[in-house]
């Protein structure tokens, strides 16, 4: 700990809450810039909603949702036409105030007119949310997961799962929604903060018991009544993978401005806490990813009224403890070193493809040994890591990196959108950067002069401007852009699905892009 200030350069950064090091220029810090405004509940929904028009089927694992208060006329049309075109559905909705956690502030309605308009919406905004009626109950209880998830790297991108994680239940036995209980959130919110308030939560002793168990322990019981476990670790592995490549463009834009390229600087990691709830057919839904999930490996007991004692939590140890050695492991500098001189550590090539839920399951029968221990290749470097457990992060990015490229679109604008964003240290894009970015890629022409091209320019970034969070720039953010962008694919390409309109003209853009630099290159050599 450096409370007053560091005096020499860290190989390894590991920061409390947030990206802060601009005055370092090397290393690894634990955080990536931009990582918490992007994991917010509002950016979250956005960027799932980009991808779930891009991909509809793809992203289906995230509920419908819209943005308070902007979309609120939207939502109450929405409701009512399909009430009126499926009289039977009575649905329910969460509304999740944006920024809040562990719990704060959220509330159930059965009907749009039920939000809570007075005050708070405008001066807080919130996402509200289908909320999922049938969630897999175990023991009559609800119960959400905690995954950890490593990022290791943006560029190129590198993802890793702990094979094991949370479980944390609901205190009253779950009924489905009505008038009369939505209220009761020990029934309906899985929170451990909440909860712990309940008087029927069980501190637990062991990892398969009580209010806090691990997930593995779930998967063994469910796999003893028949379900496909190994389905339900490719659907969260699926889930994950598709999630970060919904976020990596805001990400690099953040990144390259907190760290322009070419010149030295930190490189980052970060571990994320994805909240995974089970629907009772065993769909994994995704309800929210945490920047800074909690690392404690202790609980409060209250020894007697209001006098309260941290006392050892197994189950946060067997599986936290797991995720920061494993990732102190990833990241340890003295590896790099030593994978110069022998064959490597966990690399994709040597890993058998095996789904990590073969291995979760080996836990049910045999002893104490951690999921995935005999999946994985022991470190070929003899030393101190040689008597270290093996590790419980399986990378999952590159490895399975041929199933979701075609994903990876919006990563794509969002590198045409960095190449016009001119001078580092930027998030926005300004009037001269867009028009100079339709001149290269040659998109104005006599139906689209520049003029409308500047139109569309002040349009779109007015209208994400009224209603962005970061008010500290002027300019294009870019969701504005990818907005303007598809608006430009579907001008060009009509009657096509949208993912083919956007990668048809990404792939003239670049194409345009390296024509304009070859020309460039030539005419320099001239
Ligand atoms: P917070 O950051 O405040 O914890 P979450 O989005 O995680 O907010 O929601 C809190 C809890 O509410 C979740 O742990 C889950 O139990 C429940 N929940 C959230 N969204 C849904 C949903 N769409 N359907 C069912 N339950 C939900």
């Amino acid at each position: 700990q450096f409370p007053f200030g560091r005096r020499l350069p860290c190989d390894i950064y590991w920061h409390g809450v947030s990206f802060h090091d601009n005055n370092i220029f090397s290393g690894q810090v634990n955080k990536f810039p931009g990582m918490m405004e992007t994991v917010r509940k509002i950016t979250l929904s956005r960027a799932m909603r980009t991808m779930q028009d891009l991909f509809p089927l793809e992203y289906n694992f995230y509920p419908r949702s819209w943005i308070l208060p902007e979309e609120l006329p939207l939502f109450v049309a929405e409701v009512r036409m399909m009430k009126d075109s499926h009289p039977s559905w009575k649905p329910t909705f969460i509304v999740k105030p944006d920024g809040g956690c562990q719990g704060d502030g959220i509330y159930l309605i059965k009907d749009p007119s039920d939000i809570r308009l007075t005050g708070s919406i405008q001066s807080r905004p919130a996402v509200v949310q289908e909320y999922i009626c049938k969630p897999l109950l175990v023991d009559k209880l609800k119960f959400d997961i905690r995954l950890y998830v490593l990022l290791k790297s943006l560029e190129p991108l590198e993802i890793y799962i702990a094979k094991d994680g949370l479980s944390r239940f609901c205190t009253e036995p779950y009924q489905e929604p009505t008038l009369k209980n939505l209220h009761q959130v020990f029934m309906h919110l899985t929170n451990y903060s909440l909860n712990i308030h309940s008087g029927n939560f069980i501190h637990s002793a062991s990892v398969n018991t009580g209010s806090k168990r691990t997930f593995s322990s779930i998967l063994c019981r469910l796999s003893s009544r028949g379900a496909d476990v190994k389905k339900l670790w490719s659907d969260i592995i699926s889930l994950v993978i598709k999630t970060i490549i919904a976020l990596t463009p805001e990400l690099k834009v953040y990144y390259q401005s907190d760290i322009p390229a070419g010149k030295p600087g930190p490189t980052c990691f970060q571990i994320l806490g994805f909240d995974i709830l089970l629907m009772k057919n065993l769909k994994p839904v995704l309800l929210e990813v945490n920047a800074n999930p909690s690392m404690r490996i202790e609980h409060e007991q209250e020894l007697s009224p209001g006098v309260f004692e941290n006392v050892p939590s197994p189950v946060d140890e067997e599986v936290k403890v797991a995720v920061i050695r494993d990732t102190l492991r990833l990241v340890d500098p003295q590896k790099k070193k030593r994978k110069d001189t022998q064959l490597g550590w966990v690399t994709p090539e040597v890993l058998p493809q095996l789904s990590p839920c073969a291995a979760v399951c080996c836990r049910c029968q045999s002893s104490g040994q951690a999921p995935g221990a005999s999946e994985e290749v022991p470190d070929a470097a003899p030393g101190p890591e040689a008597a270290l457990p093996s590790l419980c992060l399986k990378q999952v990015f590159p490895k399975y990196a041929k199933h979701f490229s075609y994903l990876r679109l919006v990563d794509r604008v969002a590198a045409l959108f960095i190449r016009f964003l001119g001078v580092k240290g930027t998030t926005k894009l300004g009037p001269t950067g867009f028009r100079t970015f339709i001149r290269n890629c040659k998109l104005s022409n006599s139906n689209f002069s520049m003029a409308a091209v500047d139109i569309l320019y002040i349009d779109i970034t007015r209208r994400w401007n009224s209603m962005g969070i970061d008010h500290k720039e002027s300019g294009m953010c870019l969701q504005a852009f990818v907005e303007a962008f598809f608006c430009l694919a579907q001008r060009k390409y009509k009657s096509r699905p949208l993912h083919e309109q956007v990668a048809s003209l990404i792939e003239l853009c670049e194409c345009r892009l390296a024509a304009l630099r070859g020309k460039r290159l030539v005419w320099g050599c001239g």
